[in-house]
């Protein structure tokens, strides 16, 4: 018997007909034994739908309004899903994130949980009910209903699950599993049965977008055992979870992640003297343009290059950033590349292995790619290469450490 929280996402609720099959899986644990405490997202496209709504009337609706009309997708689900559970004889009661009090802050559209109170949901699951939570929302000190951000029910399971301490966080979606590396691009792409929460943040804010970041953070920080599995397939999907001391056979690189949305930026030939990278970066963050990647040489004659990467997005705004920096710095030229593309090996083995970096680049040489920048964390190497090499340097990786293959 364990307590576990259970998040179906939008495409795992997306018509009546899936809502029926997510009832009958949480009627099969509920037969085992188990408390249940479900959350669900609003039906798929739904979130999308209503912002449009809005968009038809104004561009940019308060924040406060935008939350009372979003969380409302959510309200649906719980309900239609505690209907089918009760045609099942599943004793179930839905409850909205301001009716369980689902305390946030007041940032409307990307409000923080602060405080979540149990005792509803307690005394619910003490009387034998499966209880239904809507995803994605909250109220603040005031009563304003609040939402967490796109993604956001995967925040809310997790953070029921920490203040429940529930013996597993799953999260089902249309995916079985986190994988080795994007399996649309290797074939051999593996499912892995376990991966930290440390590679998993790495995994996500690198491009491989299974769970909201955010939820990811809180799992970590309350060390919430998270598990990924397909909603309507068999199998155990992957745990994520603290690093195991004792496991020896950690693989050393677990993962390969990849972002396709880059750009570079060089501010060519500017002064070498304190003050000069701040004086550069400080305008692009006034911007509110998100600098990744950093580099900058020992230059000749007391002048150097300083490259930077942002989101391809930002590149037109940063560039012209630069453009009118380099008058004022007396810079040679500024230059460019908007077809630039990144990819990180990752793995938390490497704190304990040296030549991991220099075996990604011997990888990378062998099929003629040419690095354009480097950057390391100690559980990560990050590369910089042209866009059209992006998948070439992904399978080669891919074979480089032989991800398909389970450890032993
Ligand atoms: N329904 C919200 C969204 O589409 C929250 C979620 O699905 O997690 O972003
Ligand atoms: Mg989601």
């Amino acid at each position: 018997m364990a307590l576990l929280v259970q998040k179906f996402g939008g495409t795992s609720v997306g018509s009546v007909d899936r809502i029926e099959k997510v009832a009958e899986k949480v009627r099969k644990f509920r037969d085992q034994g188990d408390d249940i405490v479900v959350v669900v997202s609003a039906m798929s496209g739904e979130t999308n739908r209503l912002i449009s709504l809005a968009n038809e009337i104004m561009e940019e609706p308060t924040a406060r309004e935008m939350d009372v009309l979003v969380s409302t997708g959510e309200q649906v689900t719980i309900a239609l899903l505690c209907m089918a559970l009760h045609k099942r004889g599943v004793a179930a009661r839905s409850y909205t994130g301001p009716q369980v009090r689902i305390l946030t802050d007041d940032s409307h559209t990307k409000a923080r949980i602060l405080d979540i109170d149990n005792h509803n949901i307690q005394a619910d699951l003490s009387a034998g009910r499966v209880v239904v939570v809507a995803g994605f929302q909250g109220v603040d000190e005031s009563g304003n209903i609040t939402t967490l951000g796109r993604g956001g029910s995967d925040t809310t399971a997790v953070a029921l699950a920490a203040a429940l301490k529930a013996d597993e966080c799953q999260i089902y979606t249309d995916v079985d599993g986190v994988y080795t590396t994007d399996p649309r691009v290797v074939d051999s792409a593996r499912r892995l049965d376990t991966i930290t929460f440390e590679e998993m943040l790495e995994m996500a804010s690198l491009g491989s977008k299974v769970l909201q970041i955010r939820s990811v953070e809180f799992a970590g920080k309350y060390n919430v055992p998270l598990r990924v599995l397909h909603s309507f397939q068999e199998g155990p999907g992957t745990l994520i979870t603290i690093e195991d001391d004792d496991n020896m056979e950690q693989p050393i690189v677990s993962g390969i992640a990849f972002n396709r949305d880059e750009a570079k930026l060089t501010i060519a030939g500017v002064p070498d003297i304190p003050g000069v990278a701040s004086k550069i970066l400080k305008p692009v963050s006034d911007a509110n343009i998100e600098v990744d990647m950093i580099v900058q040489n020992v230059g000749a004659d007391n002048h150097t290059d300083f490259t930077f990467t942002v989101h391809r997005n930002d590149f037109k705004k940063a560039q012209a950033i630069l453009v009118r920096l380099s008058e004022e710095l007396e810079a040679k030229e500024v230059k460019g590349d908007d077809k630039i593309a990144k990819v990180s090996i990752v793995g938390v083995g490497m704190r304990s292995h040296a030549g991991v970096a220099s075996k990604m680049f011997e990888a990378l040489s062998v099929e003629g790619i040419n690095i354009q920048m480097i950057s390391t964390s100690e559980i990560k190497v990050s590369v910089v290469i042209d866009e059209k090499y992006l998948e070439l340097a992904v399978r080669s990786l891919h074979s480089a450490f032989e991800l398909s293959e389970k450890p032993a």
